[in-house]
C-alpha cells in the first residue's frame, strides 16, 4: 500500500524577506517520477515521515510544488576559476520551502534538476542520476565523518532520458541545507552596486546564522569573522580526511559553513599536495594543499561586499578592518588544522614545534605510495607499541622509522595512556572513506538499475570509524589497473 504524500509544514523566510533576490518559478513536469531513496535518518530528523517521502516522487522532482511550498530560484554570482561571472543563480535548482527541524532550526528543501528557471542560460536545467547519487553519497559520507556538509534528503528519477555524453537518466536530487547563501549572493548585488540589498542580505544572513550578533556594534565585520572561521574549519577538516572539492568557485562557498555542491570531488590515496581529480581543473588551482588558499581568496571576495556595510563613511578604515580578517585567515586555519592533526597522531598536548612533525611526516611519505587514510588509521596500533602495520606499507620499510622515533619521544611528554590514546585515534582516524574505485563502481551498476552496490557502500560510509567483519575491501586503496582517476564535470 503506498503511503499519502508528505505533507510539509514549511516556513518561508527567504520568499517572504527577500523580494527581489530571486525568482519565483515551477519545476518542469517528470514523466514518471519515482523516488529511489529516502534518507530515513535526517528525514526523522526533520519531523519528516520517510514512508510519506516515498509517495511524494511529484513534490520531490519538481513537478508539482507540495502545499506552503514557495519554489524560487535563487540569484547569486560568482568566481568560476576565478574569473567573475556576474549572473549564475540556480539554473537548475529551486529552493521549495524552509522546515524547521525538531530542535527548532531552519533547514532549506532544496531540488537540483528540477527543470530551466530564469538562471538556466544555455543549459538543460537538468541532473541526471550518476552525479545525484554520487553528491548523495558524499555528502553522506562526509555528515558520517563529522563534516558540516548539505545533505541529500532523497533522490528521484523522473522517467526521462537526459542528454549528456549520450542520453542518461534524469533525476533530481532534494537536498537539505543551513541554507543556500553563498559568497556568489553577496556578490551578485555588489556587482550591481546595489548596496541597500547586499545590507538586507547581510541581516538575513545573521540573523539566521549568527542570531547572537544582531544588535551588536560591528555586526558586519564580525559577520565576515564568523565566515571566515566557519570556512577555516572546513577546510582544515577536508584536509583531515584528504578531501578535495575540485570546484571551489565562490558561488560553491557557503555562508554557513557547510560543505557543498558535490561534482569533480574526491579522496587522495596518498599525500599530495598537488592532487587535482577534476578534467577541468588544468593549473591545479583547486589541488588538495591549494585549498586553504582558494578558501582565504574566495573569503577576500565576500569581503569586498561588506566594505561599504563594515565603515559606511570611511573606505580606507574598512578596508583595513577586512585586510585583518583575511590576512589573519591562514594562521586561524593553521590552529584548527594542527589541532586536528595532533588529534590524528594521538596527541592531546599542544608544542610549539609539532607543525615540524607533520612536515617530517610527509617528508617521510613522498615517493612511498602510502595511504593517507590508511596510515593514519594503521597508526593507532604503533601507539599500542605494534609499528608494523604502518611501517609495512612503506614500499621502503624502514623509511618511516625515524619519524615513528620523533613520535615515540613526543608521546613521552603527551600525558595519555596508550590505550586511551589508541581508542581516541580511532574514533577520529576512518578505517572506510568513499574510495574512488567503489564509487564508480556503486554508480555504474546504479545506471544499470543495480542498487545493491551502492546501498552496500552508503551503508558502509555511515559508520567511518567502526571496523566491522567482511568490509575489508571497503578499505582498500584502488586495485593498481584502476588508474590515475579523473572526475568529470558531466552534471
Ligand atoms: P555548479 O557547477 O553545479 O556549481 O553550477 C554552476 C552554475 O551553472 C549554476 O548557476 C548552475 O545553476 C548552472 N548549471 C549547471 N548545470 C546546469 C544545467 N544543466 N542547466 C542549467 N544550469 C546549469
Ligand atoms: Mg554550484
Amino acid at each position: 500500500m503506498t503511503a499519502t504524500p508528505q505533507k510539509f509544514d514549511f516556513d518561508n523566510s527567504y520568499a517572504r524577506d527577500l523580494a527581489g533576490f530571486y525568482a519565483e518559478f515551477q519545476g518542469a513536469v517528470a514523466p514518471a517520477p519515482e523516488v529511489l531513496l529516502v534518507n530515513a535518518d535526517l528525514a526523522k530528523s526533520l519531523g519528516l515521515d520517510p514512508n510519506a517521502l516515498k509517495s511524494s516522487a511529484e513534490a520531490l522532482s519538481g513537478s508539482k510544488a507540495p502545499e506552503g511550498a514557495t519554489p524560487l530560484a535563487m540569484a547569486y554570482a560568482g568566481h568560476q576559476f576565478g574569473g567573475f561571472s556576474p549572473e549564475l543563480g540556480d539554473g537548475r535548482a529551486l529552493l521549495l520551502g524552509e522546515i524547521l527541524d525538531t530542535n527548532g532550526n531552519r533547514f532549506d528543501l532544496h531540488l537540483k534538476g528540477s527543470g530551466r528557471t530564469p538562471f538556466s542560460r544555455g543549459g538543460d536545467g537538468k541532473a541526471v542520476l550518476g552525479p545525484v547519487l554520487r553528491e548523495y553519497l558524499m555528502g553522506e559520507a562526509m555528515h558520517a565523518l563529522g563534516i558540516p556538509t548539505t545533505r541529500a534528503l532523497a533522490a528521484t528519477t523522473t522517467g526521462e532520458n537526459v542528454h549528456r555524453e549520450g542520453p542518461k537518466k534524469g533525476a533530481v536530487l532534494a537536498r537539505i541545507a543551513a541554507s543556500h547563501l553563498r559568497v556568489g549572493t553577496f556578490q551578485f548585488f555588489a556587482a550591481r552596486n546595489e548596496w541597500d540589498k547586499v545590507r538586507q542580505l547581510a541581516n538575513y544572513a545573521i540573523a539566521r546564522h549568527d542570531p547572537d550578533l544582531i544588535d551588536t556594534d560591528d555586526k558586519y565585520l564580525t559577520f565576515l569573522t564568523r565566515v571566515a572561521d566557519r570556512q577555516a574549519a572546513l577546510v582544515a577538516n577536508w584536509l583531515h580526511v584528504g578531501f578535495v572539492h575540485g570546484v571551489m568557485n565562490t558561488d560553491n562557498v557557503t555562508i554557513s559553513g557547510e560543505t557543498i555542491d558535490y561534482g569533480p570531488c574526491a579522496f587522495i590515496d596518498a599525500y599530495d599536495p598537488k592532487a587535482v581529480f577534476s578534467s577541468i581543473d588544468r593549473n591545479g588551482r583547486y589541488a588538495f594543499g591549494n585549498q586553504p588558499v582558494i578558501a582565504q581568496w574566495n573569503l577576500a571576495r565576500l569581503a569586498e561586499t561588506l566594505l561599504p556595510l563594515i565603515d559606511p563613511k570611511d573606505d580606507d578604515n574598512a578596508s583595513a578592518l577586512a585586510t585583518d580578517v583575511i590576512e589573519g585567515f591562514i594562521g586561524r586555519y593553521t590552529q584548527v588544522w594542527l589541532q586536528g592533526m595532533r588529534a590524528k597522531i594521538g596527541l592531546s598536548s599542544i608544542e610549539e614545534a609539532d607543525a615540524d612533525l607533520f612536515n617530517d611526516l610527509f617528508t617521510a611519505m613522498e615517493g612511498q605510495d602510502v595511504d593517507y587514510t590508511r596510515f593514519f588509521r594503521a597508526l593507532a596500533q604503533a601507539a599500542l607499541a605494534n609499528p608494523a602495520p604502518v611501517a609495512d606499507m612503506f614500499k621502503d620499510k624502514i623509511a618511516i622509522t625515524p619519524w615513528l622515533c620523533q613520535w615515540a619521544e613526543r608521546l613521552m611528554r603527551d600525558p595519555a595512556e596508550p590505550t586511551d590514546r589508541a581508542a581516541a585515534m580511532d574514533k577520529i582516524n576512518p578505517i572506510y572513506i568513499p574510495r574512488n574505485h567503489l564509487v564508480e563502481e556503486a554508480l555504474a551498476a546504479a545506471e544499470n538499475d543495480d542498487m545493491g552496490p551502492f546501498n552496500a557502500l552508503l551503508d558502509v560510509l555511515s559508520a567511518p570509524f567502526t571496523k566491522r567483519d567482511g568490509l575489508d575491501k571497503y578499505a582498500l586503496p584502488a586495485p593498481s589497473d584502476f588508474g590515475p582517476f579523473k572526475t568529470f564535470c558531466g552534471t
